[in-house]
């Protein structure tokens, strides 16, 4: 019988490392991937200075946070999701309520704020002195959202995977989304095959960047079909990132993402669109890196935000 595989997680970007120690402890003592990657989601979504994920992220264009997160669970399939949700700071947590406790799953808007509410979150304002006046100083013109004029570098996910001393995987993905917005709009991290994909038998797949390319792609489910036909992780990463560049290519588009995997066997892999863009963060025996994945196309203009 081939041997477990030794617990691991890792995370999408630098801030990635708040996930991954916070994972660490659940993975450590033998708890469940599952509530490793929403340990990992709950504690960048808490950090007030990450300004694209829960607490703190920038608002959308009438000035309101507006949230997108799923969870995933390698073992089952069981997923679940909201979108759209403003006023609850851990949208992840509410995704997993969802996923556990309704037959459905994703819920949106002021339909997943009620649901939160009634599964006992509290309401809170999730704006914070910084992200008020970040928005109040925001740039007059609204992204456009033509693929061209959108300031791809407004984003940036957490995507949490791990694996446990069992041998499942779970996955995470929380996000605010791109800056702006218009009120409603939603992105890819909380849609099942687009930002997130975890099954047991192949592994786990996370994206990150610039939401309706990611879409339009199905980057998730582009890369878990990838490794169930046997591609390696990083194979997988480099064939989604491939396809974002000819599109960018093509389109004239420069899209940034950047994508993660983690194979039943543990195994990692990530690529980024472009090279010097994306760095993820690893835990392994205890043992935490951040890595610069490779990318295809040259470096872009300095990434703004996002801690990287
Ligand atoms: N993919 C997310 C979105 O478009 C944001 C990001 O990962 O940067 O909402």
């Amino acid at each position: 019988m081939a041997s477990r595989p030794t617990p691991a997680a890792v995370a999408t970007w630098r801030f990635g490392q708040a996930a991954v120690r916070a994972a660490w402890p659940v993975l450590r003592s033998g708890g469940r991937a599952l509530d490793a990657v929403e340990a990992g989601a709950r504690a960048v979504e808490d950090d007030p200075e990450v300004d694209s994920v829960g607490y703190g992220g920038l608002p959308n264009a009438e000035g309101v946070v507006e949230l997108d997160a799923c969870i995933m669970d390698g073992s089952t399939l069981a997923f679940g999701a909201v979108a759209a949700l403003s006023g609850v700071r851990n949208p992840v947590s509410v995704a997993r309520h969802v996923m556990e406790h309704t037959p459905h799953l994703m819920l949106v808007g002021e339909g997943a704020a009620r649901f939160a509410l009634s599964q006992g979150f509290r309401r809170q304002n999730l704006l914070t002195a910084k992200s008020r006046h970040a928005y109040r100083n925001r740039p007059l013109r609204r992204p456009s959202f033509d693929g061209l004029a959108v300031r791809e570098d407004w984003h940036d996910t957490v995507g949490v995977l791990a694996i446990d001393a069992e041998g499942h995987l779970a996955g995470a993905c929380t996000t605010s989304g791109m800056p702006w917005k218009l009120p409603g709009r939603v992105g890819d991290s909380p849609l099942i095959g687009c930002g997130l994909y975890v099954d047991d038998t192949v592994g786990g797949v996370v994206c990150t960047g610039f939401g309706e390319e990611i879409m339009r792609q199905t980057s998730a489910a582009v890369m878990i079909e990838a490794m169930r036909r046997g591609r390696s992780p990083q194979q997988a990463c480099r064939e989604a990132a491939g396809r974002m560049a000819e599109r960018c290519r093509r389109e004239g588009l420069s899209a940034g993402a950047g994508f993660l995997a983690l194979s039943r066997d543990g195994r990692v892999g990530a690529y980024g669109v472009h090279r010097a863009y994306f760095p993820y963060a690893v835990i392994q025996r205890g043992r935490e890196r951040v890595i610069q994945a490779s990318g295809i196309l040259p470096p872009r203009a300095k990434h703004v935000k996002g801690g990287h």
